[in-house]
Order: structure tokens, then C-alpha cells, then sequence
């Protein structure tokens, strides 16, 4: 390139950046948090502006506070950030919140009371009558919500939360097929990776060469969050009926959690007196490929062109191979066939912290931003 043609580019990237909406992450450091710098970096509507963490980290370089822990090179501008103590003023409007739960649930009611757009992936806010439990592709319309929960903190401030890094597999996997002919019951058994520990994780000696099947609060929480995400907002939430059963487990997998489920149509009486199993396999495949919202529509940055990819194969999905298909925002789901208990039963695999987690919380604020609702 010639010196005129470098000064040219630098000259437009340096507009761009500029003209990016400047935003800050709460737990910047953490598991989630690092995952949403690293999504930042080249984002073309909104710039990292500002990074939060505990005490600990508070007044350091982010390159010292945080360890680095991800396949791409921490942006050489993020690691001369000096984190902010929870709390600090900020500029930014836009605040995406990674934070551990014993604190977020204050923390982030503090920064929407003061009139910023708090994403945030900690459970604390999930169930509020109020805050939807955002994905887009699904229930866009609860953002309805907002208009609510505005009144009620008296300012332009408010609360959009996504769901349980497990939770938003299980539900992407679910919406065609509760569309198309409605869910009576579901099993779900789980297969989660170290990341979704969080930073500090699971000890090597507790999951080398191991498996454990408990994590604390996921069941609850996979059992209700898609009640909530599947129903309907008229003036407050309407869950829809289906009975969840779940089981998690813990396994020595770096990221990436895998679902394995068994579901019940609603109808299935008057299904199975119409249709072949076959023939409504068929159906739920094409409901699956065919599956889009709102991201896919209005083309929003990080919307994968497919949220659901379906895999033939009779190993697929696998962790290792499938997490990063569209930059890990689909979902992807194999082995769909009949259960000789209830109807149909599939594997699901989502990429915990992308898609269930940072760039979950990025798809909805691109949302947020092209139905004009962030605030200035
Ligand atoms: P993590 O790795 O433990 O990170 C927690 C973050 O919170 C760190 O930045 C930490 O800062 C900060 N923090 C902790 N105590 C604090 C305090 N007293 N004041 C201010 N900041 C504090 O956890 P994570 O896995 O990223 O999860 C973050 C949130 O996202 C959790 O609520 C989790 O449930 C949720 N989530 C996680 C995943 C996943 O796959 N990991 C998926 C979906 C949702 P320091 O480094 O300074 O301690």
C-alpha cells in the first residue's frame, strides 16, 4: 500500500471507531467478560469504551487485572484500559454486564436506574416481571416489556437479560417444534463445558478423567426459563405450558455444552393419527432449518444467516467440531429421530460463551439499536 493509500485507510478506520457507540462491560475480566472484548474488537456499531471489575482488579491495566485466556490476541488498546471499580462513573449508555451473581442483581438495577441499557447474562434479573428474557430470533416482541419497566424506574434506563448459557440451546431447539405442533413434556440431560464454571472453573484434579453430574442452580433454571422465553407478554408474561424435566452434567469439554432431549407433542394423539413418525420427523427437521426472526430479517451484525443448523450425521453434533459454526451463534442440532417414550429426541449444541452468553448479549443490543430503542 502507498503512504497516501495507509493515511486513506487509517484516516477511515479512525471515522469508524469514532462514529461506533462507545460501551462498557461489567466483569470484563471474568469468563464472559473476556469473551465480550474479544467480540467487540471489530464491532461495527459499538466500541469498548470502558471495563469493570471487582475491587481486586479495580486501578489496574486490564492486561495485568485479566488472564487473557482466549485464542485471539487481547486488542493491544483493551490492555492498557484502567479497570473501573463497580460502581465508578462511566460514559457509556450501552452496559454489558458479565458480573458474578452475588453481585449483579444491585449493580446492574444501579446502572439502568441511571439511565444506561444493562445486557447482562447473570440470572439475578431473568424472572422480574418486567425485564425480558431476550432471544431474539424467538420473542422480539417481549421487549414490549421495556416500555413497563421505564415507567417504573421513572427514566430511559432498564434491564435486558439473556438466558442460561444452557437454556438458550434447549429453547432455540424447541420454538419451531412448539410452533409448529406444541410441547406436552420434555427431558433434557446436559453435557456442559469447564468455561460456563466461570474464570476460576472447576478444578483439574475434580473433572480430568471425570464426570459430575450436579451444578448448582442449572436445573431450576433450564426448567424455567424456557416457559418464560417460549410464552407471551399482554402486559405482563403469559408462560406457556410445558413440563420440563432436566438433568446437568459437568465435563472435562473447554467450551461448548451439548443437550441431549426427548420431547411429547401436545396433540399427540391426534398427531399420530394423522402423521407417521416418519413423516413428522420430516416436519420438525424443516421447522428447524427453516427457523429465523428478526436478526436474520433485518440482517443485524452478529445474527448468524442460519440460527439453527441441522446435521445428518449420525456423530454430529460434537463440541470440538461443530461450537464455532457462524462464529458460534447457532445452535446446532443432529441424531433427530423417534422416542420410543415420547415422540422425538435430538442433540443440541451451543457455544456457552458466545451464543449462550457475550455474543447472545451483543445480538440483543444490534436489536435494541435498530428498533431505535437504546438511549442516547
Ligand atoms: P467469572 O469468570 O467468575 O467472572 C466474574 C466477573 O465478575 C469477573 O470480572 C469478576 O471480577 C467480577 N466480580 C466478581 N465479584 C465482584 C465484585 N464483588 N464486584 C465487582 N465485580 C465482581 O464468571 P463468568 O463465567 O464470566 O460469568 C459471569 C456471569 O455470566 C455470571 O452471572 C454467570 O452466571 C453468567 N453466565 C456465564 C456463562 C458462561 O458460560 N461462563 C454463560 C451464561 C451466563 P474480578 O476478576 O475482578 O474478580
Amino acid at each position: 500500500m502507498t503512504e497516501v493509500a495507509t493515511s486513506l485507510q487509517e484516516e477511515k478506520e479512525s471515522r469508524k471507531s469514532s462514529s461506533r457507540i462507545p460501551v462498557a462491560v461489567l466483569g470484563a475480566t471474568g469468563s464472559v467478560g473476556q469473551r465480550f472484548v474479544q467480540l467487540l474488537e471489530h464491532h461495527p456499531w459499538f466500541r469498548l469504551q470502558e471495563v469493570i471489575a471487582s475491587e481486586r482488579s479495580a486501578g489496574k491495566p486490564y492486561g495485568d487485572a485479566a488472564d487473557w485466556r482466549l485464542d485471539t490476541p487481547l486488542p493491544p488498546d483493551v490492555g492498557s484500559f484502567v479497570v473501573r471499580s463497580l460502581g465508578a462513573p462511566i460514559e457509556s449508555r450501552i452496559v454489558f454486564s458479565g458480573l458474578d451473581s452475588s453481585v449483579a442483581g444491585e449493580a446492574e438495577d444501579d446502572y439502568a436506574d441511571r439511565g444506561c441499557a444493562v445486557i447482562s447474562n447473570s440470572r439475578n434479573h431473568r424472572l422480574d416481571p418486567d425485564v425480558p428474557l431476550l432471544i431474539p430470533e424467538i420473542n422480539a416482541d417481549h421487549l414490549q416489556a421495556l416500555e413497563t419497566q421505564r415507567k417504573r424506574r421513572k427514566g430511559k434506563g432498564y434491564i435486558v437479560t439473556n438466558p442460561n448459557c444452557s437454556t438458550v440451546g434447549l429453547a432455540m431447539a424447541m420454538a419451531p417444534i412448539e410452533r409448529q405442533h406444541g410441547i406436552e413434556s420434555l427431558h433434557v440431560s446436559t453435557m456442559q463445558a469447564i468455561s460456563g464454571a466461570g474464570y476460576a472453573g472447576v478444578p483439574s484434579f475434580a473433572i480430568l478423567d471425570n464426570v459430575i453430574p450436579f451444578i448448582s442452580g442449572e436445573e431450576e433454571k433450564i426448567e424455567r426459563e424456557p416457559l418464560r422465553i417460549l410464552g407471551r407478554w399482554d402486559n405482563g408474561f403469559h408462560d406457556v405450558q410445558i413440563r420440563i424435566s432436566a438433568q446437568t452434567n459437568r465435563v472435562p469439554v473447554l467450551d461448548g455444552h451439548l443437550l441431549c432431549i426427548s420431547l411429547g407433542f401436545r396433540n399427540r394423539e391426534d398427531l399420530r393419527r394423522h402423521f407417521t413418525i416418519e413423516a413428522l420427523i420430516e416436519d420438525v427437521i424443516s421447522g428447524l432449518e427453516n427457523f429465523e426472526g428478526e436478526p436474520q430479517q433485518r440482517g443485524l451484525p452478529s445474527a448468524p444467516a442460519h440460527p439453527i443448523v441441522v446435521m445428518r450425521e449420525n456423530d454430529r453434533p460434537q463440541p470440538r467440531l461443530d461450537r464455532e459454526r457462524e462464529n458460534g451463534m447457532s445452535v446446532t442440532v443432529g441424531r433427530i429421530r423417534p422416542c420410543p417414550i415420547l415422540d422425538v429426541r435430538m442433540v443440541a449444541l451451543v457455544h456457552n460463551t458466545i451464543r449462550g452468553a457475550a455474543g447472545a448479549a451483543i445480538l440483543n443490543a444490534e436489536l435494541l439499536k435498530a428498533r431505535g430503542m437504546l438511549p442516547d
